[in-house]
């Protein structure tokens, strides 16, 4: 069944338990039915606590993450690749612990603007921690999708194209993409074109304005966006990710550059984002409706 779900540092920056708690009660109060938590950190938080806060609420949890600098298992360094598959192996556990079943994001490179181009091996180092990382994912009732970004966020996998070349690479068949609407506004030569290309390989899909502030105040075309969701049956979960200096959370400040205040007043924001995305998506649905009758 498909949950809308909202982005946690919508809410928080994340560094609390409490924090989390809130986050989960205001997504809940919202509307949505799933939240994403980044960077997850299980030896900061009570896993079990959220877990069960989560259950009461009826609030999915996803879980995201982009690899650090020292564990980017698109290393040419056998050291590092190990860090990272080791940091991986982690992140399944925590994602586990917490009640969810996704774990998404850049797992496939550090979550940076490279200064070099990507490397063959290094393609290959990723592929198969990815790969290795899927069979501890799946015995732990975890799926991993991998968020194609743009090229100022990772160097490796920066269209569809290039996503579905990977997934093939890793040689298991239960890894599948996270595609991003702000991405791929940057990325794709056509937007709608590349989720079709995605067609069942998409399993986790992030809405997203291009200054990625209100939905509608921007350049992305959501009309054939969800056009191109109901063309290949998606039927899975939507998130709605938008970041602001309001809400700080340094580290992902720096990596996505989120130097000013999209917004100040979080709560009209995820209200907003909601009855949009909804109403996007029964508008796509209508004019599905109309052009199937003769
Ligand atoms: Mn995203």
């Amino acid at each position: 069944m498909r949950r809308l779900g909202v982005h946690s540092f919508v809410w928080t920056d994340g560094k609390t338990q409490a924090g989390l708690e809130r986050a989960l009660e205001q997504s809940a109060e919202a509307g949505y039915g799933l939240i994403e938590f980044a960077y997850l950190r299980p030896e900061l938080f009570d896993l079990d606590a959220l877990a069960k806060r989560a259950q009461g609420l009826d609030i999915e949890i996803t879980v995201t993450m982009g690899l650090p600098v020292a564990a980017d298992v698109s290393s040419e360094d056998p050291a590092v690749v190990k860090a990272g598959e080791a940091l991986l192996a982690n992140a399944v556990a925590a994602v586990r612990d917490v009640g969810g079943t996704r774990l998404g994001g850049i797992l496939y490179s550090a979550h940076r603007k490279y200064d070099a181009k990507p490397t063959a091996r290094g393609w290959q180092n990723s592929a198969a921690a990815i790969g290795k990382t899927a069979d501890a994912a799946r015995e732990a009732g975890v799926s991993l999708v991998l968020e194609v970004v743009n090229r100022f966020e990772s160097n490796l996998i920066n269209t569809t194209a290039q996503g579905l070349a990977f997934l093939k690479d890793t040689g298991s068949d239960d890894v599948t993409l996270h595609l991003d609407t702000f991405h791929m506004n940057i990325e794709e030569a056509n937007p709608a074109a590349a989720i079709r290309l995605a067609g069942p390989k998409v399993s986790y899909f992030h809405i997203g304005e291009s200054n990625r502030g209100y939905l509608g105040d921007g350049v992305i075309d959501f009309d054939r966006t969800f056009d191109a969701l109901l063309d290949i049956g998606y039927s899975s979960d939507i998130t709605f990710e938008s970041f602001s200096g309001a809400i700080v959370d340094e580290a992902l400040c720096l990596a996505c550059g989120i130097w000013r205040d999209t917004w100040t007043d979080n709560v009209p924001l995820a209200r907003h984002a909601k009855a949009y995305i909804e109403l996007k998506l029964g508008e796509a649905e209508r004019r599905r409706a109309t052009n199937a009758r003769p």
